[in-house]
């Protein structure tokens, strides 16, 4: 990479952020299109946030994205954001029109996207999502709009109940499952699609987000974790559909790249990437 006084600054804020996978996916972009861009990961401490934000203006970075923990704080910050940020209430992706700061989102459509590609329809279909927190909140928003029902089911109940309040603003399908409810064979077997959005299965000793011998070989089974967790491995080897978050982090770079760029960036070379720090 060969930094000049042209080249555009993108990047990451996060705390912490050494983990990121966007840097390496988005520079791989860069280098195969040779767009004199930089992508770099920046550590943002909580209460360092404003002053980073408006670090975008005074250095003409062209955007950036916004990771844990700042992805709803970062609002107060911003010139104005999509709507369908406010809908989600976080961004993830913030754009510097000459100094005016835009906050999108593209965390839901990202998932969304990584469902079309596997083939998977979410029309009228019932689903349930565990977990209650900013990530399902992303991928509620355009689940809601096309499921038959959508159920979720959370560690704090009152936490899964703010999530059906906010999505029932937009589609009346939205419902809480008790334990009782995940517990019943009859409303579990009637699901077409599961959806883990805890980051249970990070670790390899985690407990599984719910009881696998409840699936079915009809269904399809989501994790947002990025790896192959013990929950995706259990229903593959039921017979079930599933899919891991990768698709979910690569499409929400794409969909970013694009606004950042104005181009549409080469989606098989940003996959390889990430597949390639996968099997490090
Ligand atoms: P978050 O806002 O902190 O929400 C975490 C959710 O998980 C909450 O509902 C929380 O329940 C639940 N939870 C946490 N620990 C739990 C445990 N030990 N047992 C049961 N439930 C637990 O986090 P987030 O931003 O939504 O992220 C969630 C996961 O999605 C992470 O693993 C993250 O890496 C992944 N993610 C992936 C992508 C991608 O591109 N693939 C994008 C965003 C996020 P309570 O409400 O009860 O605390």
């Amino acid at each position: 990479m060969n930094i000049s006084g042209k080249t555009k600054i993108v990047g990451i804020f996060g705390y912490p952020v050494e983990h990121t996978l966007s840097p390496v996916m988005h520079n791989s972009a860069f280098k195969h299109l040779n767009l004199d861009f930089c992508y770099v990961p920046f550590s943002v401490r909580p209460e360092m946030l404003e002053n980073a934000i408006k670090g975008i203006r005074a250095l003409n970075i062209v955007g950036v994205n916004i990771t844990i923990p700042h992805k709803e704080a970062v609002i107060a910050f911003l010139d104005d954001i999509s709507d369908e940020a406010r809908f989600i209430g976080s961004v993830n992706t913030i754009k510097n029109f000459d100094g005016k700061l835009i906050g999108f989102n593209t965390d839901g459509k990202g998932f969304i996207k990584s469902l079309e590609e596997a083939n998977i329809k979410i029309d009228n279909k019932k689903i349930l999502m565990i977990g209650a927190g900013g990530a399902a909140r992303a991928i509620g928003f355009y689940l809601c709009q096309e499921a038959d029902k959508l159920y979720i089911y959370n560690r704090s109940i009152k936490r899964a109940e703010m999530l059906q309040n906010h999505l029932a603003h937009f589609k009346n399908n939205v419902l809480v499952a008790k334990e009782s409810l995940i517990c019943s064979k009859e409303f579990f077997s009637d699901l077409d699609i599961i959806i883990n959005t805890t980051p249970l299965g990070l670790k390899s000793d985690d407990p599984l987000p719910l009881n696998a011998d409840m699936l079915k070989k009809h269904q399809v089974v989501c994790d947002l974790i990025y790896k192959q967790t013990n929950l995706l491995h259990i229903a593959s080897t039921i017979g079930c559909k599933t899919i891991n978050g990768m698709g979910m982090l690569l499409w929400q770079g794409v969909l970013a790249f694009e606004k950042w760029t104005g181009i549409q960036p080469p989606v098989e070379i940003m996959r390889r990437t990430l597949m390639n720090h996968f099997l490090k």
